[in-house]
């Protein structure tokens, strides 16, 4: 495998140069139409980026997000159905018949607390509010975006199939796709494209990493805590002895695994002895099995902690990932459309913006590098982080690439991505990726061999595998308006 992937790195140049047998293929014209179809919707894909942008909703509240999303989408010929798998704002818009059936995921939630102005210094646009530290404004647009400059190749008689955009609430929360794979909503694709913006443009190999999202309850017996403590059983005695269990166990884990918790309750004032607690932990590792595992002890420390308390302990899941199940062949496609689009093309005034931003935060001054990395061999236990892009990759091929957005060494989930997210930097990256997408779908639609190597090398990796999704039965947790 690693050898197979050498190969790639010795192979640079243009797209048409790179010595895959796909591009011979496929017709440079329908791909280059594919591109164009991108610079067409330019002002349009501007706007509703920018508006997602300032609307900057978080998880399962997207409702003006998605809104805007899915009347862009049915403005452009697409049948759309809103409020998919008990969530008001996911959406799937659909267009074309037959196959091959090529999804593309569209996210569009906010994070809250970050707002922030489009400028390289700190500066909140409305003091409190949420803000996108993430660039899901431009995630979501630029998916949909392709998918609409695939629809107008379909309609124009130059692709035969279907393409389908699915609009993807709370990713930064509970994973709107994780509901949404259990509903069977992403099954018969062939492939599922998605991208995220990033510091570096690169058709990664690394997966991400599996994760359980759970609380643990405690509930003792409330007493005054001077005149009878010895009639009370301390919830927080319960949560003290779970958090130190806890501390302890990883020490005898694997390396790979990371555990996080926050103390949500945990009583009120010092004289009455408490008689409820609650810790909110996650538990994630580089494979679902491991997370598994893992959650098990946990599972019995929180039984002990209930034990040496006196109390009762409760432990509730209440969501969880997949990690991301890499398919080579897909990201050597996506790679190849990668060079053949070459770098990202910041101007001197977005590097002059981005170095501004990097002597804010106190990183070197480098501006952005909008290069296209090489493609590397997967690592086996791959840095931290989750998505809920794992899951749709456990249920049909999936391919990921990230474009670049921000400054290199700038904070993620902070203001300098809500800032680039809402101008030209982030706009540029927002396109290009666009037009990737749309060429690795034409690629897609065009090249039957490259389809079914990415096909097979998912039943190969996936057999045996059943897949069930770590979340609770019932729908998703919606907040009331
Ligand atoms: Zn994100």
């Amino acid at each position: 495998m690693r050898q197979l992937l050498a190969a790639c790195l010795l192979v640079p140049g243009t797209f048409l140069a790179f010595p895959l047998p796909l591009d011979a293929r496929v017709d440079p014209a329908v791909k280059a139409g594919a591109v164009a179809g991108i610079e067409n919707q330019k002002d349009d894909l501007i706007r509703l980026s920018d508006e997602i942008w300032s609307f900057a909703e978080t998880a399962l509240r997207e409702t003006r997000s998605a809104r805007t999303l899915a009347d862009y989408a049915e403005k452009n010929g697409f049948s759309v159905q809103r409020g998919v798998a008990g969530m008001p704002t996911a959406f799937v818009a659909s267009y074309g018949v037959g196959r091959p059936i090529i999804g593309i995921l569209g996210e569009y939630d906010a994070l809250p607390g970050i707002s922030q102005k489009a400028q390289p210094t700190k500066e909140p646009l409305v003091a409190g509010a949420a803000g996108h530290g993430c660039g899901h404004n431009l995630f979501g647009t630029a998916s949909l975006g392709a998918s609409v400059a695939i629809k107008n190749l379909i309609a124009a008689g130059k692709l035969k199939g279907t393409i389908r955009f699915y609009g993807t609430p709370a990713e930064e929360a509970v994973g709107g796709k994780v509901y949404m794979a259990r509903e069977g909503l992403f099954k018969d694709l062939d492939v599922c494209l998605a991208w995220h913006p990033d510091e570096d443009t690169e058709a990664g190999t690394d997966s991400s990493q599996a994760l359980v999202d759970f609380i643990v309850e405690f509930k003792g017996k409330t007493a005054h805590a001077a005149y009878d403590p010895w009639n009370g059983r301390s919830a927080v005695h319960g949560v003290e002895a779970f958090v130190n269990g806890v501390n302890m166990l990883r020490e005898n884990v694997k390396p790979s695994v990371r555990i996080h918790y926050t103390i949500v309750k945990g009583g009120d004032v010092p004289n009455v002895v408490p008689d409820y607690a609650k810790v909110w932990c996650w538990v994630r590792d580089s494979t679902r099995s491991g997370v598994e595992q893992v959650l098990e002890r946990v599972r019995r420390i929180a039984d002990g902690a209930a034990l040496i308390a006196g109390v009762e302990s409760k432990m509730t899941i209440q969501a969880g990932d997949y990690e991301t199940l890499v398919n080579l062949r897909g990201q050597k496609l996506l790679y190849a459309n990668l060079e053949w689009l070459g770098p990202v093309p910041f101007t001197g005034e977005e590097q002059e913006f981005a170095k501004a931003m990097q002597r804010v935060v106190g990183a070197e001054p480098k501006g952005l590098d909008g290069s296209v990395q090489p493609l590397k061999a997967p690592m086996a236990d791959p840095p931290g982080g989750s998505t809920d892009v794992g899951d749709v990759s456990w249920v049909v091929p999936t391919l990921q690439f990230v474009v670049t957005t921000a400054p290199k060494d700038v904070p993620w989930h902070a203001w300098p991505v809500v800032a680039c997210s809402g101008m030209s930097i982030g706009h540029k990256g927002m396109l290009y990726a666009a037009k990737v997408l749309a060429a690795t779908t034409v690629d897609l639609f065009e090249d039957p061999e490259t389809l079914t190597a990415i096909q097979a090398e998912f039943r190969e990796k996936t057999k045996g595998v059943v897949y069930r999704p770590f979340i609770p039965d019932g729908p998703p947790p919606v907040p009331k308006p």
